[in-house]
């Protein structure tokens, strides 16, 4: 087990380790946020015939040469969901309706806006383009086509195309089941008595919406007393999950058993401590060769949280298929001086704000790791390098976005 290791080789062990969960079958229409499993082949042609883009009038594109009107009879109608009586013959035109197939023989739409009804025929006032206001069989989907790869992530669109191509269901990976385990003597349920020394255990919700966020399942296994018992106990309860992620009782302390109960349950850990504020304490194994992946975050709700992000976070995604698992990053203009000791990263919590085309970031105050206030405030985490000492005012940095409501606008942007 290696100890006290950077960030950097931190993710590079766990992403080591991840890799998609096996697929299952859902319902198409309930797939939303999943990750394809499988390569969506087409067994259709769509559109599955010329059809009408417009209200108007089929005709034969070639006998419409020079200027009109052209006065041609309409022989019948074809409205959307229906089929034209016959082929159209030389010198007719079939009155159609946008969507309806267009009919053998004819190529060619004339919107009605450029005609004139004359009785039961019909006056042609343009010379149209030949194929206009025609979309042609296959001009969205070819059958045999392959419409949607292996790996994307479904969206709406491809909520649409599966429905269009007549998918009810369909390969997605499966999403992780996390066990969510919090320890201590102190923590208490959110509705219970919290004077005394008493504090709520806000771990356990906060982790368990990070997991829902990075569209894994939460458990919330609830509370163990700091005896290598309990957590034993409420550990073994989490064991066919695919990830426990387990919070507080990670360091060296007279009442930390995390590490000896795992040791125990048989847990062989790649690493324990990681060279980041917050969050030192930080342990990442597995139990046994096919048992859940581990990771002993530490207790501070700030420290959980960063320490989720960075390597829980990724992990979930990459477990659920997606290809990319990190955060996005935007360069920002430091708003302010920061100053810290060499030898960790630090995450530094920040508001940013955009001004023009540039963001700017301004901390938002302390750095205690026990301020879950500052998580509320923050939209982003400053990544002040392990062996810097100062940023400058004005320096340029790197920011991982956690808050994606940062790009909505009040205003449309036309
Ligand atoms: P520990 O790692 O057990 O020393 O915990 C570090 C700090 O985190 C202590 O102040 C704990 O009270 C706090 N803490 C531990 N678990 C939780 C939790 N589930 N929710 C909120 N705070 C916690
Ligand atoms: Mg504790």
């Amino acid at each position: 087990m290696k100890t006290g290791i950077p960030v950097e080789q931190a993710h590079q062990i766990v992403m080591a380790e991840a890799s998609p969960l096996p697929s299952e079958i859902v319902d198409a229409s309930a797939a939303l946020g999943r990750v394809l499993a499988e390569p969506v082949d087409s067994g259709r042609t769509l559109p599955p015939a010329d059809c009408s883009a417009m209200d108007g009038y089929a005709v034969r594109g070639e006998e419409l040469a020079g200027p009109g009107p052209h006065l041609l009879p309409v022989v019948y109608e074809v409205a959307a969901g229906g089929s034209g009586e016959r082929p159209l013959a030389p010198g007719e035109a079939a009155r159609i309706f946008t969507g309806a197939p267009v009919p053998p023989g004819a190529d060619t739409v004339v919107r009605q806006e450029d005609t004139e009804e004359e009785g039961d025929r019909v006056g042609i006032l343009i010379e149209p383009r030949r194929g206009e206001n025609v979309r042609l069989a296959g001009e969205d989907v070819e059958a045999g086509d392959t419409v949607l790869a292996r790996g994307v992530r479904i969206g709406a669109p491809e909520i649409g195309m599966l429905a269009s191509l007549g998918r009810t269901l369909v390969h997605v990976h499966r999403r992780p089941r996390v066990a969510v385990v919090s320890g201590g003597n102190e923590l208490v349920e959110p509705d219970r008595d919290a004077s005394g020394g008493r504090i709520v255990s806000s771990n356990a919700y906060s982790l368990s919406a990070q997991c829902t966020l990075a569209g894994a399942e939460p458990t919330n296994l609830g509370i163990a007393r700091d005896t290598p018992e309990d957590l034993e106990r409420v550990f073994r309860a989490g064991l066919s999950s695919d990830l426990i992620v387990s919070s507080a009782g990670v360091s060296v302390g007279d009442h930390d058993h995390v590490r000896p109960v795992l040791e125990k349950l048989g847990c062989e850990l790649r690493f324990w401590g990681v060279l980041m504020k917050p969050g030192y304490p930080l342990a990442f194994g597995r139990i046994g060769a096919a048992g859940p992946w581990v990771f002993g975050l530490p207790g501070n709700p700030v420290s959980a949280m960063v320490t989720f992000e960075q390597f829980v976070r990724p992990m979930l995604l990459r477990m659920a298929g997606f290809g990319a698992c990190y955060r996005p990053v935007l360069e920002a203009t430091l708003a302010e001086r920061l100053t810290k000791k060499p030898g960790r990263l630090h995450f530094v919590r920040v508001h940013l704000k955009r001004e023009g085309r540039e963001w700017s970031a301004t901390s938002t105050g302390t750095q205690s790791s026990g301020v879950l206030r500052s998580m509320t405030l923050a939209q982003g985490l400053l990544v002040f390098p392990a062996e810097a000492t100062e940023l400058a005012a004005g320096a340029r940095i790197s920011v991982q976005v956690l808050d994606e409501e940062l790009f909505r606008e009040t205003e449309p942007c036309v």
